[in-house]
């Protein structure tokens, strides 16, 4: 088990957008990528 996991975007849901922006900007939580990578044990 990797240490580290991959997960979606709690800000975006992994949309990768800004929440209540239009289309366009970038979510500042995960870069526009829509995904976050989280660690297990503390994180
Ligand atoms: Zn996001």
């Amino acid at each position: 088990m990797p240490a580290t996991g991959e997960n979606l975007c709690p800000a975006c849901s992994g949309k990768g957008k800004g929440k209540g922006k239009a289309d366009g900007d970038a979510c500042p939580e995960c870069n526009g990528t829509g995904k976050v990578t989280t660690g297990i044990g503390g994180g």
